[in-house]
């Protein structure tokens, strides 16, 4: 397709909460499932950003029994985002392939750490024994090519080695930077790689686990505050900011309250959302 086609990216969530998955009348409008968004363009396979619990509800909406051929940029290894692997449907068809992008792990190969987080005693099965074909690609600081996405990837503070990834579509841009370490004085400041993610995107969707007052006590565990987000999105004339990995604490009417707080800063200068699960923008 020539550049600036008329093709539109949906971008579709299905988990959006971080740390761990929470259930209950609080938190049922944005709801309680873990890391999961899936980018989908015409003519190309699912993009699928992060394997948190949500991803179980994206197998869904696939045709039921047959095999499925994703691909996956996966931020980083922690629990919360690789959750919902064992639990999708198509891994048990043995023509399903799924195509897993990662961070480069410091001191063990991506491969062998996955097979290690999903494993007996700690799950029923072996990964391997799964019918489906998962292949690895271990990445740091690139630029690659995902069928006809262009994806960059840029190394993120949070704990452990960390991504975030821009995606280009034709001249469209998604940014997705789910876990973000703020410095821990509380600045807001950015990495020249966040930087590099941020820029012009279209849509931005980032951390926002924390309030500002809140961040002091927990300003070492990986993540950043409402405002943070706000801010790189707005240095980074970023279109529209998706609010994202809301702290599981966090009830449905304080998501609300926060996002119109923040609507009424940004004002025109930009679209806000806050995510929740079943939204799709379009772009
Ligand atoms: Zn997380
Ligand atoms: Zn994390």
């Amino acid at each position: 397709m020539p550049i600036g086609g008329t093709g539109k990216l949906r971008v579709t969530f299905y988990g959006v909460r971080g740390s761990t998955p929470c259930h209950g009348d609080e938190t049922r409008r944005y709801g309680g499932n873990t890391s999961c968004v899936v980018i989908a363009a015409p003519g190309e396979n699912p993009l699928i950003l992060d394997l948190g619990t949500g991803l179980r509800y994206f197998a869904r909406t696939l045709p039921h029994g047959k095999p499925a051929n994703v691909n996956v940029l996966l931020s980083h290894l922690h629990w919360d985002h690789i959750q919902g692997l064992p639990f999708f449907a198509p891994l048990l068809h043995e023509e399903t392939k799924v195509h897993v992008v990662a961070p480069k792990q410091d001191d063990c190969d991506l491969e062998e750490a996955m097979r290690r987080a999903i494993t007996p005693p700690i799950f029923p099965v072996e990964l391997n024994a799964l019918a489906a074909t998962i292949t690895y690609q271990p990445v740091t600081d690139e630029t690659f090519k995902i069928d006809g996405f262009v994806v960059t990837s840029r190394a993120v503070p949070h704990v452990g080695p960390t991504l975030g990834f821009r995606v280009q579509w034709q001249d469209k841009v998604v940014t997705y930077i789910p876990d973000h370490q703020q410095p821990l004085n509380g600045a807001v400041e950015f990495t020249d790689g966040a930087l590099d993610l941020m820029r012009d995107a279209d849509l931005l969707i980032h951390d926002a686990q924390y309030l500002p007052e809140e961040f002091p006590r927990r300003s070492n565990w990986g993540h950043c505050t409402t405002e943070f987000a706000v801010q790189g999105a707005r240095r980074s004339n970023v279109k529209h900011l998706a609010l994202f990995h809301h702290d599981p604490g966090r009830t449905d009417d304080s998501l609300d309250r926060i996002h119109d707080a923040l609507d009424a800063e940004t004002g025109k200068s930009m679209r806000l959302s806050t995510a929740r699960e079943g939204l799709t923008l379009e772009i």
